[in-house]
């Protein structure tokens, strides 16, 4: 099945199973913009604590905020919105259709990479065991050619997009013969910067009413709180503020789903140091960041380093974590040296006073900054399309199942009488009343246990126990665990420690 179908898949499994539906459905929906379901806002919850305990709880000198997504217009003029958030523009004119002239630029560069992967599988199939990867690499001149190529076009970009040369990026679109991928022709525009800030009226008087923006950011709301919250948590350097909240940008183009949205969450965290400490600040925040992700038992192959080339306004160091979705390797997180850029604009801009006294080296100063930034529903998609699965199973029946981590997934367990019948129904529901304090917990009575197990399965519900005549009479109950599907009978008592070890 070709990555383009398993997507999908994934998509119309989302909806299928109440994680998520478009938004507006009704009305034929709204472009990029999506709802969560019942399972969905589960699951989604779920990352939320999940990166908020890792950071606030295992943290001691990390503490939250909750800002207002409101903010007066003057933080985006400090903050370099107003006048540097944009992305480049291009429309084909057969097909009418936009995109983003750096987004056609590095899909250019992907394909040639993919072309240096055809290579490897070709001659590792050629080779056998004796394949070796470093020494092809380094010696295959075809592969040699494709890597120049790439590095070329990549120099190129970068300097264009560090210049902002619009009409540079649209002789290299033209040069390297870059179609639309609809009307197949190369019948382009100029390229043209395009605000992706959404503005709207803030007053009950239109006219003397000020524009304020939808925050497309919640760093924003933590930089301009960062003296409240040192002094009321009498916080000492380093520290750092994290906060999960919505943004909304304008996107060019929102095609792949919850990948790039409209409106859409984020989880932030600034990390305030030290001037001069900050590159040892952001190494570590690169590696603990990295460790997270990991720590949801995703293999590691599914995640990359990107550092960036092209730095933004207020970065001195910028890496992504990226991750391979159904479509191909995408930042899924940033981490960014932000330097003292921030305060200093806000110092600048509101005329308070933004200093730290470090009482270690008597010294007063703005602190550097290191930035950790994910995208909560592309994390959700990242995880979402991992562990979606369609497995052939040994009496030849298929199942889809959701190999959701367990400490994520919508429901821990399902509680299913086997008949609705003789008692079962009421003992699985004290089961249930006993279990739901500590567990997100589902009862089920309707359906062949058969097809309840595999509704659980789609929906990634990693435990499901059963109750059945026997129940009645020894006190246990069957546990099912569905990546194996194995079946284990376990005494009622113990099911609480069963679930904790397995
Ligand atoms: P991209 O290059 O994909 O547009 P970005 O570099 O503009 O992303 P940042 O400004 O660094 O993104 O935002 C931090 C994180 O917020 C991203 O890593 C991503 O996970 C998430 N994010 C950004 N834009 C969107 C969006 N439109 N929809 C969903 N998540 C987003």
């Amino acid at each position: 099945m070709s990555s383009e179908d398993i997507f999908k898949k994934i998509v119309s499994h989302a909806k299928e199973y109440g994680f998520i539906f478009p938004s507006s459905e009704l009305y034929d929906g709204l472009g990029a913009v999506y709802d969560y379901g019942p399972n969905g806002v589960e699951l989604k919850n779920n990352i939320k604590q999940y990166w908020w305990r890792s950071m606030t709880q295992m943290h001691e000198n990390i503490v939250g905020v909750d800002s207002a997504i409101f903010m007066h217009p003057k933080i985006w003029k400090a903050s370099g919105h107003v006048d540097a958030f944009n992305d480049p523009l291009i429309d084909n004119k057969d097909s009418k259709k936009r995109y983003r002239a750096d987004v056609l630029i590095e899909d250019h560069i992907a394909k040639i990479e993919e072309k240096i992967n055809k290579e490897i599988a070709k001659a590792k199939k050629r080779f056998g065991d004796s394949f070796n990867e470093e020494q092809f690499l380094a010696t295959s001149e075809r592969v040699k050619g494709y890597k120049q190529e790439m590095e070329t076009i990549h120099q190129r970009f970068a300097d264009l997009m560090n210049a902002n040369d619009l009409a540079g990026l649209k002789s290299l679109i033209e040069e390297l013969g870059i179609v639309c991928p609809i009307s197949g022709t190369r019948n382009w525009t100029d390229v043209r910067q395009f605000n992706l800030m959404f503005a709207t009226k803030m007053g009950s008087v239109s006219d003397d009413s000020d524009t304020i923006y939808l925050r497309p950011e919640t760093a924003q709301g933590i930089f301009v709180n960062y003296l409240n919250v040192q002094k009321t948590n009498r916080m000492k350097i380093p520290f750092g503020i994290a906060q999960i909240g919505k943004a909304f940008r304008n996107e060019i183009v929102a095609r792949q789903f919850i990948f790039r949205m409209r409106e859409f969450e984020q989880m932030e965290m600034e990390f305030f140091c030290r001037p001069g400490t900050e590159m040892d600040w952001f190494n570590y925040w690169k590696e603990e960041r990295m460790n997270w992700h990991l720590a949801l038992g995703i293999p590691k192959e599914k995640y990359r380093y990107h550092d960036h080339e092209k730095l933004a306004h207020y970065a001195n160091a910028a890496t992504d974590i990226e991750f391979e979705f159904p479509f191909g390797f995408k930042e899924l997180e940033g981490i960014h040296s932000r330097t003292d850029f921030d305060l200093k604009r806000h110092q600048e801009f509101s005329g308070k006073k933004i200093q730290y006294f470090d009482s270690e080296i008597n010294e007063s100063y703005t602190p550097y900054c290191v930035e950790t930034s994910i995208g909560l529903d592309r994390t959700f998609l990242a995880v979402f399309s991992h562990a979606y699965k369609e497995e052939t199973l040994s009496d030849g029946q298929t199942r889809t199942v959701l190999n959701l981590p367990k400490q994520l997934a919508p429901y821990k367990v399902s509680v299913l009488p086997l008949v609705n019948k003789d008692g079962l129904p009421e003992m699985a529901r004290s089961i249930m009343n006993d279990l739901k304090f500590t567990m997100r917990t589902h009862y089920e009575e309707k359906d062949t246990i058969g097809k309840r197990y595999r509704r659980q399965d789609a929906i990634g519900t990693p435990y499901c126990i059963t109750v059945d005549n026997d129940s009645l009479k020894d006190n246990s109950v069957t546990i099912r665990l569905r990546d194996t599907m194995q079946q284990e009978r376990v005494a009622v008592d113990n099911i609480k420690t069963y679930i904790a070890s397995h």
